[in-house]
C-alpha cells in the first residue's frame, strides 16, 4: 500500500521553518500592540451565506476557490478562504457597536482556497488578519496601511511598493461602471473569456485581470479616480496626506480594485519583487458595506490581510533576519543505568531552572551521545560516568570553547547557569 500523502496545494511546516513562523508572529503580535489591536480566534468554518453574500457571488474567491461541504445536519457550510467577513459577524454578533469606537481586533490562522497550487499560492495558507470597525475616518484607513508597513519595516523587509487607489462608493461607482462598460465594449473581442464573462456582472474585476492582453487593453481604461464623488474624493485626499505625514512612499494605481465586491474607499497592496507571479504580501481596504450585506446595521470597517508564507518567502529572498533558532542549551551525558538515574533528576532540576536541555534515552555510547550533543548545537556536554558518580561531581565540556572541568554536584546548577549566561 502507498503512504498516504497530504492533499495537494497543503505543506508541512517543519520545525526549520516554523521557528521563522514563530517570529513573524510574535512581530505581529508586539506591533498591535504597540497599535492598540487585540486578539480574538474565531472559527475555521462559518455558514457558507457569510462568504457569499459578505465576500460577494461574483468574485473568484466565491465563484471558484470555496470549500463547501454539507454537515450531517445537512447545512452547508465553507472553510474560511478569509477573515474580513467572519470578523464583521462577529462584531455584529457581539454587540460590539456598544465598545468604543472603532473597534480594532486582529487575529492570524490558517485560510482555505481551493487554487491552482505554485509558488506563494498553497489550497491551504496562513494569514495575518487585522480590522478596525465602526469608523469612517480616514485617519483609521491611514493607521491600517502604516500597521502593514510599520509591521514589514520591523520584519526587516525592504524593497516594497505600497500601492493605493480609492474604489469609490455606491454613490459615484455606477457613473464609473458605465464609463467602464463603454470602454470595454469597444474592446469586448480582444478580452479573454472571463473577462467578457465579467463584463455584465461584474465589470470592475476586467481591471484585475491577470491576462497579459487584458492589461494591455486595460492599461487605457478611464480611471475611477477621475469618477469619485466629493465624499470619496476629500477622503482619498486625506488618506494621502496622512502617508505623507507619515513618510510612506506610495504610488497610485488606478487599476487596483481587488477582488472583492464589499470594498468602498481605498484599497490598497503591499507588493514584492521577489515573489515573481505572487507578488502581493498584503492587501486591504475600506468595507463600509459589508456589515449590511450579511443582514447588520450600517458599520463602516477597513483592515487588511497579510500572507505569512509570502512574508517569511520574501524575508527568506532578502536574507532577513529570524531572530535566534531554539536549539538546546546542555546535554547530558551518561555512561550507564547509575548515571541515568542521577541524569533524570539533573535533567528536571535544569529545566525547572528554565534552561533548555536533553539527554539520550536510547542507550547509545558514550561517544555518539557527544555527537548527538554537538548536532544539536548544545552549548555544554555535562557527563555522568562511573568516577564523576564515585567523586560526587559533573564533568562540563564546553562544546564552544573545547575546554572541559569537573564541577562538584552542589555548585553544578548554579554553575551551568553563570557559564550559559557568561
Ligand atoms: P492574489 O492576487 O495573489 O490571488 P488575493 O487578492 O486573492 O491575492 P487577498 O484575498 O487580498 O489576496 O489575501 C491577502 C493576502 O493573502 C495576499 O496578499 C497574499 O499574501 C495572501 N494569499 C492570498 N491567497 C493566497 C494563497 N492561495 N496562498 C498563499 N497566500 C495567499
Ligand atoms: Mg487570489
Amino acid at each position: 500500500m502507498d503512504i498516504i500523502k497530504a492533499p495537494r496545494g497543503v505543506r508541512d511546516i517543519l520545525p526549520d521553518e516554523a521557528w521563522k513562523w514563530a517570529y513573524v508572529l510574535e512581530t505581529s503580535r508586539k506591533v498591535a500592540g504597540f497599535f492598540g489591536y487585540n486578539e480574538v480566534h474565531l472559527p475555521l468554518f462559518e455558514h457558507t451565506e457569510l462568504f457569499s453574500r459578505g465576500i460577494g457571488d461574483s468574485t473568484d474567491v466565491v465563484e471558484k476557490e470555496m470549500y463547501t461541504f454539507l454537515d450531517r445536519a445537512g447545512r452547508s457550510l465553507t472553510l474560511r478562504p478569509e477573515l474580513t467577513a467572519s470578523m464583521v459577524r462577529c462584531y455584529l454578533e457581539h454587540g460590539m457597536s456598544k465598545k468604543v469606537q472603532p473597534v480594532k481586533l486582529w487575529s492570524a490562522g490558517p485560510m482555505f482556497r481551493y487554487e491552482r497550487p505554485q509558488k506563494g499560492r498553497y489550497r491551504q495558507f496562513w494569514q495575518l488578519d487585522v480590522e478596525a470597525l465602526g469608523s469612517e475616518a480616514p485617519e483609521v484607513d491611514l493607521e491600517i496601511i502604516a500597521f502593514a508597513i510599520y509591521l514589514f519595516n520591523a520584519l526587516g523587509l525592504s524593497n516594497l511598493e505600497v500601492v493605493i487607489n480609492s474604489v469609490g462608493c455606491p454613490v459615484c461607482r455606477p457613473g464609473y461602471r458605465d464609463a467602464l462598460k463603454r470602454y470595454v465594449g469597444s474592446n469586448f473581442d480582444a478580452l479573454c473569456n472571463t473577462c467578457q464573462n465579467r463584463f455584465e456582472r461584474n465589470p470592475l474585476r476586467i481591471l484585475d485581470c491577470k491576462n497579459e492582453r487584458c492589461r494591455e487593453i486595460m492599461k487605457d481604461a478611464p480611471g475611477i479616480v477621475d469618477y469619485l464623488c466629493v465624499e470619496c474624493s476629500e477622503h482619498f485626499k486625506r488618506v494621502k496626506e496622512g502617508m505623507t505625514i507619515l513618510g510612506i512612499n506610495y504610488k497610485e494605481d488606478k487599476n487596483l480594485v481587488r477582488g472583492l465586491d464589499y470594498y468602498t474607499k481605498t484599497a490598497f497592496e503591499v507588493l514584492s519583487g521577489e515573489l515573481g507571479a505572487q507578488n502581493a504580501v498584503c492587501g486591504g481596504g475600506r468595507y463600509d458595506n459589508l456589515a449590511e450585506t450579511i443582514g447588520g446595521p450600517h458599520v463602516p470597517g477597513v483592515g487588511f490581510a497579510a500572507g505569512i508564507e509570502r512574508i517569511v518567502l520574501t524575508m527568506e529572498g532578502q536574507g532577513c533576519d529570524f531572530g535566534q533558532q531554539p536549539g538546546i542549551d546542555v546535554f547530558i551525558v551518561t555512561a550507564d543505568d547509575l548515571a541515568k538515574n542521577k541524569a533524570l533528576k539533573l535533567l528536571y532540576d535544569l529545566r525547572r531552572e528554565q534552561i533548555s536541555v536533553d539527554m539520550d534515552y536510547t542507550g547509545k555510547s558514550i561517544g555518539s551521545q557527544l555527537k548527538t550533543a554537538s548536532n544539536k548545537e548544545a552549548k555544554l556536554a555535562c557527563i555522568l560516568g562511573g568516577v564523576e558518580i564515585e567523586k560526587g561531581v559533573v564533568t562540563v565540556k564546553d562544546l564552544r570553547k573545547g575546554s572541559q572541568s569537573e564541577v562538584a554536584n552542589d555548585s553544578f546548577i548554579d554553575y551551568v547557569k553563570a557559564n550559559l549566561a557568561g
